[in-house]
């Protein structure tokens, strides 16, 4: 093969994901943008995770369209069995600190080889601090992509505020009691409605230190993407530019992707990526297939939440109770104690209105035209998700961000109801009337309209399509060990 100069290849970015399936899925979106604009991509991944993408997705064909992309693997250090759950979320980050900033920097420090020039540019997962000290060490520039959305990065970033001002740790049990230090936020935020690492009596509790420390850190890196649209978040986004200026939002990612993969290839067949590390149960779609229009709710709390086997029965009764359709996601390894499998007993009690699966192909289920409602974790992949197809919500957030996005959905985009942690079988019940039945027009309009305006940000005049133009404007522009 003829050896190009290393000026006349494309830049050559590095994105580094914390390895969970809503940051792996947004920023393997960001990847296939950047290599449809001819960049050349490295997508780092623990070995754990990209053997279940190998496995369960088809991530690795979809991509060998693009010659210029390629996967990277860490080293596991966490054994396999380890379940990654949200409550362990610190012990994955710390193992991944020790393997993965040495290879970072070796993967930053190596040198052209043939077709692919060194790194020009890191795009890191923003909550990965360690993988800005690496790039800083090397010189080369550093992004921060944040996977959740500008609401709750907002209410993060706002935390030491809350602290000086005496708002945290909380005084008292009142749940409801108004917060005053979050911008934006004063007429509608409660305490109930802040990242749940918030509720914690020691401002040195780990959890809390590692949220103010990486999200104060944004403002050590070059730019910050965020995985949202102007119209959705306008509002929170002036207040966070004058904190980080150099923002580029461009989501809904997987809705710009399709955008522009159908732009590319004149087709919209192409674009049917799945990027899950869990096995999809397409037999739910045809399942929906034989529902009326906007009959079904739609139950999923994604990928990290674990559930109680007490809490499965109170959404168990509270959704055959309603007297609805539901399709419900329980993945096997979500409920303690029930070994992987879901019991006889439960699937006896849902077979009459109800289909059960461990995994959905989320996004197609959403789009279905028999789907009318999600209840929903919050989480942002999920909540963004759902804007797109005009399906309105059920919030149930279990932690991080999941709190201010169930707020906002409600509160301000009025787009569903938020049940906030309530487990409680007759609530359940009577959410789910009000979203499928008493409440159903009105949730609909604002659903659509909010879609309308997804689809708008991702046109060739929308906001979203314009910066990511801008986004790969840049990041041609930038050379290694340059100027930030
Ligand atoms: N997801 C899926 N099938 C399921 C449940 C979830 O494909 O049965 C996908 C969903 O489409 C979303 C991601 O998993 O892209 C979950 O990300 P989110 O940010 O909503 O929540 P997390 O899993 O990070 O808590």
């Amino acid at each position: 093969m003829d050896h190009q100069e290393p000026e006349l290849l494309p830049p050559h970015v590095l994105i580094f994901p914390f390895p969970a399936q809503g940051h792996v899925n947004s920023m393997l979106k960001l990847a296939e943008l950047l290599c449809l604009a001819g960049l050349h991509v490295t997508f780092l991944l623990t070995h754990h995770n990209h053997d279940r993408l190998r496995r369960y997705a088809n991530v690795q064909s979809s991509f060998s369209r693009y010659p210029g992309f390629r996967f990277e693997t860490i080293p596991n250090r966490l054994p396999s069995e380890n379940p990654r759950s949200s409550d362990r979320l610190l012990e994955l980050l710390d193992s991944l600190k020790h393997t993965a900033k040495p290879l970072l920097k070796e993967i930053m420090l190596s040198t052209h080889v043939g077709e692919r020039r060194p790194v020009t540019c890191v795009i890191a997962d923003g909550i990965l601090g360690f993988a800005m000290d690496a790039a800083e060490e090397v010189g080369v520039p550093i992004i921060y992509f944040r996977t959740i959305g500008a609401c709750a990065f907002w209410a993060y970033f706002c935390i030491p505020q809350l602290i000086e001002a005496g708002e945290l740790p909380f005084k008292g049990n009142e749940k409801e009691e108004a917060i005053e230090n979050v911008p934006g936020m004063e007429d509608f935020l409660r305490r109930c409605d802040l990242p749940s690492f918030c509720r914690v009596d020691d401002l040195a509790d780990p959890g809390l230190r590692m949220v103010i420390d990486e999200t104060q850190n944004t403002s050590r890196v070059q730019a910050l993407i965020l995985n949202t649209f102007e119209d959705l978040e306008g509002p929170i986004l002036a207040h966070i530019r004058a904190r980080c200026p150099k923002l580029y939002t461009i989501g809904p990612l997987h809705l710009h992707m399709k955008a522009r993969l159908t732009q590319e290839t004149k087709s919209s067949s192409s674009s049917n990526n799945t990027t899950c590390l869990w096995e999809q149960d397409w037999s739910c779609l045809t399942w929906l297939d034989s529902q009326p229009l906007k009959s079904v709710i739609y139950v999923s709390f994604g990928s990290i939440t674990p559930m109680t086997k007490d809490q499965v029965m109170e959404f168990c009764h509270g959704l055959v109770n309603s007297g609805k359709r539901f399709l419900w996601v329980i993945r096997p390894d979500s409920v303690e104690g029930w070994e992987g499998q879901i019991p006889a007993e439960v699937r006896e009690w849902t077979k009459e209105r109800g289909y059960i699966v461990g995994w959905a192909p989320q996004e197609e289920v959403l789009a279905h035209q028999a789907v009318g409602g999600f209840l929903t974790h919050s989480g942002w992949n999920s909540t963004l998700e759902s804007i797109v197809a005009g399906v309105p919500m059920i919030c149930w957030p279990y932690f991080g961000d999941q709190q201010v996005n169930s707020r906002f959905v409600s509160e301000v985009w009025k787009l569903g109801l938020d049940m906030k942690e309530t487990c409680d079988r007759v609530v359940v019940e009577k959410m789910v009337r009000d979203l499928m039945e008493e409440r159903r027009d009105e949730f609909l309009l604002t659903a659509d309209q909010m879609g309308k305006k997804a689809r708008e940000s991702v046109s060739e005049v929308g906001s979203s399509y314009c910066n990511l133009d801008r986004l790969i404007d840049d990041i041609r522009l930038m050379v290694v060990g340059g100027e930030k």
